[in-house]
């Protein structure tokens, strides 16, 4: 039973811990071109920091753990800090997030380090689109990062697909059809409000419900019951024992049920995607607090949590929350 509960009740058992702000990507939705001002080493939490507060979260409640960045792969010796991670009791899961550009070389030594489960980000298959998504990605870094992800046993692997209105949505049923060719599911998000982006957000938004409707040209969907605390709408595709997700954090968001938490790679504690509530924990930490303090302050501010995103809300983005300083 987590102790990390805040005031509408709901248990906070799944942390993102971001590792890196930094991307060797530039995604339209995500990032600027020039990309987000250059952390500075001191800034960055060390993996022995990252590793004590992991540890007094998971005595907390934590049973989950997602590493994600910006580009986790872009953080030097990563598979050490998978392996810290592994050793904390009750061996949390593990899971990544990557947009595997560097994932092919290191995939079986993640596997060997503890990794158990994998999320590849890929928008497109056409090399040009994804490179111009991207700005400056190379598709075939990321298919040998899928190939040798599931060569390694990184089971299940999903793949992730940010559909943008007449950029990418021509795709999603061919999409469909590279993830079911691999027996893994694939899942397609609503673009949200965020980050400071070269993608009218307004414009490249598309509702779940069109998602679906595109995707059902080609595979009618049945939907599936909905897990607690997933972010997703699992659907199987007809006659087949494939499945999609569709996540609607803008047409119909889950925060009611929401049981997670985010790290920054700087040691902040943020509550949610949508606002900057939260509180840093690196001060503490290298000003000496015993654990105990650690996981008090933890705890009344998890208490704060809000009650949910205002996406559908507010016209405007957030522009000063970047999905690649809170890693998604
Ligand atoms: N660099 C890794 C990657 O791209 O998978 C991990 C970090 S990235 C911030 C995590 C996820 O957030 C990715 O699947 C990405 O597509 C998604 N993302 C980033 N900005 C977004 C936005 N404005 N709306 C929806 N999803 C977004
Ligand atoms: Fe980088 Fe991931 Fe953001 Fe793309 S979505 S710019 S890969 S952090």
């Amino acid at each position: 039973m987590s102790r990390l509960a805040d005031r509408f009740s709901r248990s906070m058992t799944y942390l993102r811990l971001s590792v890196t702000d930094r991307c060797d990507m530039r995604c339209l939705y995500c990032m600027p071109e020039e990309g987000e001002p250059h952390e500075i080493r001191r800034e960055v939490l060390t993996f022995e920091e990252i590793d004590r507060l992991v540890r007094i979260m998971c005595r907390l409640g934590i049973t989950h753990i997602r590493v994600t960045g910006g580009e986790p792969l872009v953080r030097r010796d990563l598979p050490v800090l998978v392996g810290m991670l592994s050793k904390i009791d009750g061996r949390p899961e593990l899971s990544l997030t990557t947009n595997a550009s560097r994932l092919a070389p290191i995939a079986e030594e993640l596997k060997t380090a503890g990794l158990d489960r994998i999320n590849i980000s890929i928008d497109s298959l056409d090399p040009q689109k994804f490179h111009r998504i991207t700005r400056g990605g190379k598709l075939s870094d990321v298919l040998a990062g899928i190939d040798r992800a599931l060569a390694a046993g990184l089971a299940p692997l999903k793949l992730n697909t940010v559909v943008m209105r007449g950029i990418n949505d021509d795709e999603l049923p061919d999409l469909v059809r590279f993830a079911m060719a691999r027996r893994v599911t694939h899942r397609f998000l609503e673009v949200m409000p965020l980050g400071s982006v070269g993608l009218d957000n307004r414009d490249g938004f598309m509702p779940a419900a069109e998602i679906r409707t595109i995707i059902e040209t080609r595979y009618p969907l049945e939907p599936l019951p909905f897990q607690e605390g997933s972010t997703a709408r699992d659907f199987r595709i007809a006659g087949t024992d494939a499945q999609i997700g569709i996540i609607s954090p803008v047409s119909e968001r889950f925060c009611s049920s929401c049981n997670r938490l985010r790290l920054t790679a700087r040691g902040r504690l943020q509550l949610c995607l949508a606002y900057e509530d939260g509180a840093d924990l690196k001060k503490p930490l290298r000003e000496g607090w015993s654990d105990d303090a650690i996981a008090d302050l933890i705890l009344r501010t998890v208490y704060e949590k809000p009650a949910g995103n205002h996406f559908a809300e507010d016209p405007e983005p957030v522009y000063q929350i970047a999905m690649s300083g809170i890693g998604g």
